[in-house]
């Protein structure tokens, strides 16, 4: 036995299929039902996209196989002829519509694909290949030019010329095309229901139509029944519908009975063409024993005479399915958009994840993740398995095998049912449940601390050039009560879960997105936005280290020119690990801290508390705290210019004094008192204390501040702790709040930092102003922001109509106060 280490085969996808919680080992397979390793049975809902149409260890098929070992059957016998592949040719060629005369194996259904490419462009001598926006034909590189789309293109370009697309169900377009350029087209290919672009059903006629069409232009019709084909939408082939003969038909995943890889291109006699049998081969076509397999499978499926075949079962269990599901989405409209499909192939579109709700849902919603993430409820609520389209990102495709039951179709009903409900009620914590993410199962954690790989987002939804500016914010988590804040379904999990929940969630890369209102200026100009989180602790980003996060922070900015942001902002630590923004500018968008704003509204906050009291600067004594950090240097500047009566430079007796000395010396340098100090009981003799520190920690409730004194606190965490903050005889300020012209307006549920509506954190604001007002600059990166930009920042605040907020307006609530402040 090969021992193998973590995943060998396609990591990156474990990873994601981990993430999701959909990995499970199956050991053993039975009709509809598969097994785990734990011994968990599941019903199999997509049947492995269709290959498994029998159902597994099908009886039928088993008994092919071993009859074929038991005589010894030679498997490839090539040039030679192989008389069971010429007995599914003749059965295929009897039951399919037309009766073709010809028949080609393939190993997949691309490769049927690419000999039908071959075959048409031989057979006519023209090299122009139309097929239908939207449609999936394979994924090698024939297959996948055919199919034409960018999602499963991407990275793999250049594509091969001669492929053209006309809309999907629009037959007048069709003829348009047609008759504009009847002359170098070979072939139009169609699947008579898009299936992985997500079972969507043309109108009635648009098959026969596009018959007609292409016997009028000379232009082979290839219907792709690699999907729709075999009894899948309740007739052998889904063409039979419209009585359409196609003049290629390609037919493959449950032919092989679930156990062999085989598809089959059925070609008719006025199309076959001798150049392409001579030139066209392919060394595992036409295997005996394989073929043994797909003659049951026929058999199976169309009868023998004897006895009814399984497709007329197929379309009464349909008929059942298609009934249930059309029932839930009329029960369900806020979780099901529509539930389309015929026979046994069903969808279920679902309603997109309401990204304002909340972080995890914005972020499964833009990584095309929302559709797996309801697969996993499905699955590990009611073991029922199923999986969304590919490229088709809202898309559950239900698809059982053939051999289903009523009894089976009524559970995986049942099974929607219960999942539509949960996502219905709460889907935040129904999703993070069925990820797992709460179980303190440190193995799966440890499982999953590779951050998964994460497919593009979506592209800029709106390009036009005259869409509304966009703004993008990053922040992070400042303490375990932050997710409840910003994912109120989350409000109800134990302190243990919560915990289990951050160590899952901060295993992502950055992408949690939330989608901010639109934020309208005084000027009438109007903004929307994302903010985009970092799932992880403050704690978490220091024990990863400065590398680590500059380059977290670095992937974010990314997403968020991907998201087309005009404007970054930098919330918390984003703006710590990327050094003040000096990591991340010329990635393509301006980069804000807010710095400017903060600092400005702080010191305006304080100000005005001192003229409420009728305290002139010119006669305060001001102390500032943190005056080494970019805020805190700022408001130094704001204090030196209106010449107080002395002005105070707080430093930490352990940090070198160089810096603060340096900034005093320039800030006296006009004549105006100011000292850089370490000894702390100086703040006693100040009238004004304005404080910024990093420290992360109360360090005001240890200093001895003289009744009367104004604090304003702008750190976060904060500064002025319960002992300070519960003082009657001081006045604090909680610095660098802004309240915003709508009253109303919040930035997600409990508006991110647990702020009352209608006010936002300086930095954000700056941030959504910047975007109002075009900036195509950088603004206060670095640690030395001028004064000349908290003037531009407040200029900007009274131009669109922001304002710094009323005291008590962004009040810290208890706990934040002890335990951790905002970004
Ligand atoms: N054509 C259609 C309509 C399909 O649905 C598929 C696969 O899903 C293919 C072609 C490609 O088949 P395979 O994956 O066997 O190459």
């Amino acid at each position: 036995m090969f021992e193998t280490q973590g995943p060998f085969n396609n990591p990156e996808l474990r990873r994601l299929i981990r993430l999701c919680n959909l990995e499970h080992t199956f050991v053993q397979g039975q009709g509809v039902w598969l097994t785990d390793a734990d011994g968990r049975r599941y019903l199999d809902a997509y049947a492995q996209y269709g290959a498994v149409a029998l159902g597994h260890a099908a009886p039928e098929v088993s008994a092919a196989v071993r009859a074929a070992l038991d005589s010894h059957t030679p498997a490839m016998v090539q040039p030679y002829l192989a008389a069971q592949a010429e007995a599914l040719g003749a059965a295929l060629a009897a039951v399919a519509p037309g009766h073709p005369r010809r028949c080609v194996f393939a190993s997949s259904g691309a490769e049927a694909v690419e000999a039908a490419i071959k075959l048409v462009r031989a057979r006519t001598g023209r090299s122009l290949v139309l097929a239908a926006n939207g449609a999936y034909h394979g994924k090698t590189l024939g297959a996948l030019s055919l199919t034409g789309r960018a999602e499963h293109a991407d990275g793999f370009g250049p594509l091969a010329p001669g492929f053209d697309h006309v809309p999907f169900g629009d037959a007048a377009a069709l003829e348009a095309r047609l008759a504009r350029a009847p002359g170098p087209i070979a072939a139009l290919f169609l699947e008579p229901i898009q299936g992985e672009g997500g079972v969507i059903v043309p109108p009635p006629g648009y098959l026969a139509r596009a018959r007609e069409l292409c016997t009028r232009h000379g232009v082979a019709l290839v219907l792709d029944e690699i999907q729709t084909g075999l009894g899948r939408t309740g007739r052998l082939f889904a063409c039979e519908e419209e009585g359409v003969v196609p003049d290629v038909l390609l037919a493959g995943k449950g032919l092989g009975g679930g156990l062999f890889p085989l598809a089959a291109c059925l070609v008719a006699d006025s199309w076959w063409d001798e150049r392409f049998a001579l030139g066209h081969s392919s060394t595992f076509a036409n295997n005996n024993v394989a073929a043994a397999v797909g003659l049951a499978v026929v058999r199976a499926l169309a009868g023998d005479g004897s006895a009814p075949g399984l497709v007329a079962r197929a379309a009464a269990r349909g008929e059942r399915l298609g009934a249930g599901l059309r029932r839930l989405a009329a029960r369900y409209p806020r979780v099901v958009a529509e539930a389309r499909g015929r026979g046994l192939l069903w969808a279920l579109e679902l309603q997109p994840a309401d990204e304002t709700q909340g972080l995890l849902l914005g972020y499964l919603q833009h990584q095309g993740l929302y559709a797996y993430a309801a697969a996993a409820v499905l699955a590990e609520q009611s073991s029922v398995l199923a999986l969304p389209t590919l490229g088709t990102s809202n898309v559950l495709r239900i698809a059982p095998p053939l051999v289903v039951s009523e009894e089976e179709i009524d559970l995986i009903v049942d099974g929607v049912e219960s999942m539509c409900g949960k996502l219905a009620r709460n889907p935040c914590e129904t999703i993070v449940r069925s990820f797992g993410w709460l179980r303190a199962d440190e193995s799966a954690r440890a499982a999953a601390r590779t951050p998964a790989p994460v497919p593009p987002p979506s592209p800029p939804s709106a390009s036009a050039p005259d869409r509304r500016r966009r703004w993008a914010f990053l922040v992070h988590y400042t303490r375990p009560e932050d997710v409840r804040v910003t994912e109120p379904g989350l409000a109800r999990l134990s302190d243990a879960e919560l915990g289990s929940y951050c160590g899952r969630v901060a295993e992502l890369p950055a992408g949690l997105c939330l989608r901010a209102p639109v934020v309208r200026s005084a000027t009438g100009a109007e903004v929307d936005g994302f903010i985009i989180a970092l799932p992880l602790l403050a704690e978490e980003m220091l024990r990863r280290g400065r590398r680590t996060m500059t380059a977290a922070v670095q992937h974010a900015v990314d997403l968020a020119v991907r998201l087309g942001a005009d404007v970054v902002g930098l919330g918390g630590f984003t703006s710590v690990f990327s050094n003040r923004g000096a990591a991340v500018t010329g990635r393509g968008v301006p980069i804000t801290t807010g710095n400017a704003l903060t600092a400005a509204a702080a010191y305006q906050a304080a100000r005005r508390e001192a003229a409420a009291r009728g305290l002139r600067i010119a006669d305060a004594r001001i102390a500032v705290l943190g005056a080494r950090g970019s805020v805190g240097a700022l408001m130094a500047r704001l204090a030196a210019r209106e010449r107080p009566a002395e002005l105070l430079l707080l430093g930490n007796p352990q940090s070198d004094p160089a810096a603060l000395t340096a900034l005093a010396r320039e800030l006296g340098a006009d004549g105006t008192a100011v000292r850089a100090v370490t000894d702390g009981t100086l703040v006693g003799n100040c009238d004004l204390v304005l404080s910024a520190t990093g420290a992360a920690r109360p360090v005001l409730d240890a200093l001895p501040i003289a009744p009367g004194t104004i604090v304003c606190d702008v750190a976060r965490p904060p500064d002025a702790g319960p002992a300070v903050r519960g003082r009657a005889d001081l006045t604090v300020v909680d610095g660098g709040i802004i309240a915003l012209p709508d009253p109303d307006l919040g930035f997600g549920p409990g508006n991110l930092q647990g702020l009352p509506p209608g006010v936002a954190l300086a930095c954000l604001s700056e941030t959504i102003l910047l975007a109002l007002d075009g900036t195509r600059v950088d603004h206060g990166v670095g640690d030395e922001v001028p004064l000349a930009e908290a003037d531009f920042a407040m200029e900007m605040c009274r131009r669109h109509g922001f304002r710094v907020a009323a005291r008590g307006a962004g009040r810290l609530d208890a706990a934040r106060v002890r335990g951790g402040g905002a970004g």
